[in-house]
């Protein structure tokens, strides 16, 4: 039969007598079991970061489950309390238990409790509740309840006494607002299989989930590195970003690629990046500038030779195109190729095969073509320079490079990596460049583009004494006020400056190390009025080092 509980017959048992402290061996002790104490704060940084980490629905579920075992541990606890004592006592310990422990007070709205058939319907209020405080601190006031662990206890301790599930619902909660929380329980209602107990209460795999959820995210953290970070290219313009955007779709497949693009703009970088985001990126990648080769060269350094009386060689040797075999070759400034190259490219491209000169074998080769123009090869077929079945053969996939002046947001990144990189080089703690060199760098027209911004970047590093920013004064040497130019040696050896124009300026880029660094050293001498020690500091060298520069290169420079 069913009994009305009356609290007051667990006051028959002294809670707080069982409570010991054994100091000597450092434990605490409610009864026969081993307890904890902890500080509430710790405990609720640990719930607040598994909410963050696993996710309210995870992390709840665990809470429960924690609950559940120490409700379900209490009740053994509160049977050997009890003694030979009623049953009813050991059932009201519970809530005594729970608030001894200092995690919630509790209440007693209505319980109805049949030992014979096992049944119990109940409802308790809870106040002082420590996991809503911790919630809301935490998490703020939100529309439901969040008192996880202390439904859990609940439903373990009045599982574990009944022998059957017994599951507790919060419908009131502080986390939502309420002014206290509230649980109840019914045996006579069904449990469904979405219960949030059963839910915690099943054994699940949570290691292997997150396993896999972390497999996953890794994988997708490698494509994204893989298929959409610029990696060795410099950019995050929309102009850079609509090129990038192209190149990125015809990496993984096979089709050519037209890069055109002023001179300086990297174009064989863009190259490079196909061919490391390809799926031949572990074969060769060969580059051959077909502009820079004499004409009567071209084919021998494509094709290859066949030693023989033919072709006078004396050795034979295989060609760019063999060598780049099951990877990707870049024929840069395509527009400059020989008329009658271009015929021998052609047929090259069309049948995948090769013939060495003076050789008749033909060599099937494997080869993905990435070539670049900074000419506009429709007017060289115009002009009768560039056969047009070439150009279709080559343009099936043109991608245009953007000049950096059409790309100055990149400026300041080129400038950052630039300066880092060079000042490794030479061994130079440089800051980075100044605000006022900055805005002259970023207000320049490049026509040199980017690698003309290199070598001004260069002399920059170079002249500036090491720990400092680089001035603009040491990048457009000579100049007043911060108008860019760039500048040309003249034949004695000492620094003219130029105006600003296209030709100068490409001029400029094309600088050898050797020459900017005469130019750097006669304007440190000139700014040391032709104090050694002084211009050797301004350079960031030892004197030793500057003597032996100035009495072997630069014997012009002393006077
Ligand atoms: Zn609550």
């Amino acid at each position: 039969m069913a009994v009305k509980v009356d609290q007051g017959a667990a006051d028959r048992i002294d809670l707080w007598s069982k409570l010991r402290f054994d100091a000597s061996s450092g434990t605490v002790w409610l009864g026969e079991q081993r307890m904890l104490l902890l500080h509430a704060r710790s405990l609720g940084a640990f719930r607040n970061q598994l909410i963050k980490s696993l996710g309210e629905e995870r992390a709840g579920a665990l809470l429960l489950r924690m609950g559940f075992d120490s409700g379900a541990q209490d009740a053994l606890l509160a049977r050997a309390l009890v003694g030979d004592g009623a049953l009813e006592d050991v059932f009201l310990l519970g809530p005594r238990l729970h608030s001894l422990e200092g995690v919630v007070t509790v209440e007693m709205v209505s319980s109805e409790l049949d030992l014979d058939t096992r049944s119990f319907k109940g409802r308790f209020r809870w106040s002082s509740s420590w996991e809503s405080e911790t919630h809301i601190e935490e998490f703020g006031q939100g529309d439901h309840c969040t008192c996880w662990n202390q439904v859990g206890y609940a439903s373990g301790y009045v599982t574990s006494f009944l022998g059957k599930p017994v599951y507790f619902h919060e419908d009131k909660c502080r986390s939502k607002g309420d002014p206290h929380c509230e649980i109840f329980a019914d045996t006579e209602a069904p449990i469904t299989e979405s219960d949030p107990i059963a839910v915690a209460l099943r054994p699940s795999n949570i290691a292997g989930e997150i396993q896999e959820l972390s497999d996953e995210l890794e994988q997708l953290r490698a494509y994204l590195r893989q298929d959409l970070e610029p990696g060795s290219l410099i950019g995050r313009s929309k102009a850079f970003m609509s090129a990038f955007n192209l190149l990125k779709q015809a990496a993984h497949t096979p089709i050519t690629v037209l890069l055109e693009g002023e001179t300086g703009v990297g174009k064989e970088m863009f190259a490079r990046w196909v061919h490391d985001n390809s799926p031949r990126r572990d074969g060769p990648f060969v580059a051959i500038n077909c502009g820079a080769i004499p004409a009567d060269l071209v084919e021998s350094e494509l094709f290859g030779v066949e030693s023989g009386a033919f072709t006078g060689a004396l050795k034979s040797r295989p060609g760019r195109f063999e060598r780049a075999d099951g990877g990707t070759l870049f024929l840069d400034e395509i527009g400059d190729m020989p008329l009658s190259s271009q015929v021998k490219l052609l047929r090259a491209l069309q049948t995948g095969e090769i013939e060495r000169l003076g050789d008749s074998r033909a060599r099937k080769l494997d080869v993905r073509i990435v070539a670049a123009t900074n000419v506009d090869l429709q007017h060289a077929i115009a002009a009768k320079t560039f056969r047009s079945d070439l150009f279709y053969r080559l343009n099936p996939y043109p991608i245009r490079i953007p000049p950096l002046r059409e790309r100055r947001e990149d400026i300041g990144l080129f400038v950052e990596v630039f300066v880092d990189r060079l000042a490794r080089r030479y061994g130079k703690s440089i800051r980075g460049v100044s605000d006022k060199a900055l805005r002259a760098l970023t207000a320049y027209s490049w026509p040199g583009n980017i690698r003309e911004l290199e070598n001004v970047l260069e002399r920059g590093v170079l002249l500036t004494r090491p720990g400092c920013n680089i001035e603009i004064e040491s990048l457009f040497v000579g100049q007043a006020e911060g108008e860019p130019s760039t500048m040309s040696v003249a034949q004695t050896g000492l620094v003219t400056a130029m105006p600003s124009s296209g030709d100068n300026a490409v001029q400029m880029a094309d600088l050898s190390i050797a020459r900017l660094e005469a130019q750097l050293i006669s304007e440190a001498m000139r700014r040391a009025k032709g104090n050694v020690a002084e211009a050797a500091r301004l350079v960031g060298w030892t004197r030793r080092q500057l003597d032996y520069w100035l009495k072997s290169a630069g014997p012009d420079l002393k006077s």
